[in-house]
């Protein structure tokens, strides 16, 4: 056994590799052929509340990345609230259980104006390398916060690492959540395979294309600098649209109140949800009810 660990890839047998890719899996799509209403495309609009976790996560103090983070508070969530609700749009958010703790009035407005909260992990946690009984206790005890704290309980689950552990699907599914949004086997809906068993939890598909962050990051002291401009960003999430309208899919995009909450940036979701409303059959909705539909309907 010890032998076998040491192997390197190119020496694996065959019933290694293949234990490995089955961990989790993309099994049955989940492709309704029409959405609620008779629409022909979803449109799942997600914020990802992360504020000073991003710098609590890695063991970090910096004051001036947490006034960052502050800043999604402040400024970036009402800015992101005020257009949804000017444009009468549901969304989710994901939220952090600590951002919660820190903003509890932030999360009850979310949840007053229609909108889905989700589990994001207790401080933004690496979850996909914590051990089993860390990660279940840290996934159970934020979906126990943001219930207590809104008054909703969370049904869905995007990942703080956008990655599983090996054990993180199956917390899930003892959870009976309905959907994880943190994969991305498919542009649509698919249900998640666990060791070559249907598990009943739906994946709703992110991808980092169709992420704020990756575009506009900065690192003070490194050479990571914002290489796409605002129009760039603009485009390409359109162009995401654009096909899954041609196509009848789902629109998945993901957000983050502190890095598109800047007054140079924040038009990119006015202009999305303008540029999309001008579509006929679309159906704006929370990943949860998406997920519902998606699940009920294929
Ligand atoms: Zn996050």
């Amino acid at each position: 056994m010890k032998e076998e660990r040491n192997l390197a890839p190119w020496q694996y047998p065959e019933e290694r590799w293949r234990k490995i890719v089955n961990r989790v899996r993309a099994g049955r799509p989940l492709r309704p052929a029409s959405w609620q209403g008779g629409a022909r495309c979803a449109v799942a609009l997600s914020f990802d509340s992360d504020h000073e976790t991003n710098e609590l996560r890695e063991g970090g103090e910096s004051i001036g990345r947490l006034s960052q983070g502050q800043y999604g508070n402040r400024q970036g969530v009402p800015r992101i609230l005020d257009i949804l609700v000017r444009a009468s749009v549901k969304a989710s958010f994901f939220v952090p259980a600590v951002t919660a703790l820190l903003y509890p009035d932030e999360q009850r407005r979310v949840v007053a104006e229609g909108h889905e909260i989700g589990i994001h992990g207790w401080i933004h946690e690496r979850n996909s390398e914590l051990p089993l009984a860390a990660e279940r206790e840290l996934q159970m005890r934020s979906a126990d916060t943001l219930a207590k704290l809104t008054g909703q309980r969370p049904v869905g689950i995007r990942t703080p690492s956008w990655d599983f552990s090996p054990n993180t699907l199956a917390i899930t599914k003892e959870m009976g959540l309905l959907y994880d949004s943190s994969l991305m086997a498919d542009v649509d809906c698919y249900e998640l395979v666990m060791d070559g068993k249907d598990t009943g939890v739906v994946e709703l598909p992110v991808e980092w294309i169709r992420d704020d962050a990756v575009y506009f990051n900065m690192n003070r002291f490194a050479a990571l600098r914002p290489y796409t401009p605002p129009a760039g960003v603009y485009d390409i999430f359109k162009r995401e649209f654009d096909a899954a309208y041609r196509e009848g899919g789902v629109f998945q995009l993901t957000m983050h109140p502190h890095v598109i909450g800047y007054r140079s940036r924040i038009w990119i979701l006015q202009e999305l949800i303008a540029y999309i409303q001008g579509h006929e059959k679309v159906w704006f909705a929370t990943h949860a009810d998406i997920a519902r539909y998606a699940k009920a309907n294929s």
